[in-house]
């Protein structure tokens, strides 16, 4: 079974003004869909082939390109559309919550520490809250398409939010703002989703 490019779950423009409806549609259906036949491309024939992504990414050889690049991005892009939503932003709550506020004191010095490390991956990238096995969260950022499911990335646990910080996630509505888009996030978070994953994977 090939992998498939995943729908989204709501309409290009649904995210607006926050994320504008011409960078959804060309993120959705150029970057990601490459991402997806690249990934399949990398697979056909090898005996990764019928694995499922998560156990793909676990193993891999960090050494194989093809598969690094393609198989995060597919899974990046994948995640990343799921945690946002129209009705999305506010704040977590629940054990989610709590989780967060142990860590980190509060909602706020999340928010700082997330932007901090979306605003200051150098190119291209993510930031990441991850779970790990326990409950306890954490902030990192990856570089290209890595993410914490791969070895030695030093990112660990599982991803539950992630932002892309990629050029082509916000440029033809940001140009050059970063800080803008990352604070426009916020407003579309999806915490019941978050909150989900971290359930799941803690
Ligand atoms: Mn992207």
């Amino acid at each position: 079974m090939a992998f498939e490019l995943p729908q989204l779950p709501y309409a290009y423009d649904a995210l607006e003004p926050h994320i504008d409806a011409r960078t959804m549609e060309i993120h959705h259906t150029k970057h990601h869909n490459g991402y997806t036949t690249k990934l399949n491309d990398a697979i056909q024939g090898t005996d990764l082939e019928g694995k499922s992504i998560e156990d793909i990414l676990a193993n891999l050889d960090m050494s194989n390109g093809g598969v690094r690049n393609n198989g995060g991005g597919f899974y990046n892009h994948s995640l990343f559309w799921s945690i946002m939503s129209p009705n999305g932003g506010g704040n977590p709550s629940g054990e989610l919550a709590e989780a967060i506020n142990s860590v980190f004191g509060s909602f706020e010095e999340f928010k700082n520490k997330f932007s901090s490390a979306a605003g200051t991956r150098f190119g291209s990238g993510w930031a990441w809250l991850c779970v790990h096995k326990g409950g306890a969260v954490e902030i990192c950022s990856t570089p290209n398409q890595d993410n914490s499911l791969m070895p030695n990335t030093g990112c660990g646990g599982h991803p539950i939010l992630g932002l892309d910080v990629w050029e082509h996630a916000y440029y033809l509505n940001y140009q050059n703002r970063r800080p803008d888009y990352i604070n426009a996030f916020f407003n579309v978070i999806n915490w019941g989703k978050v909150a989900e994953l971290y359930a799941a994977n803690k």
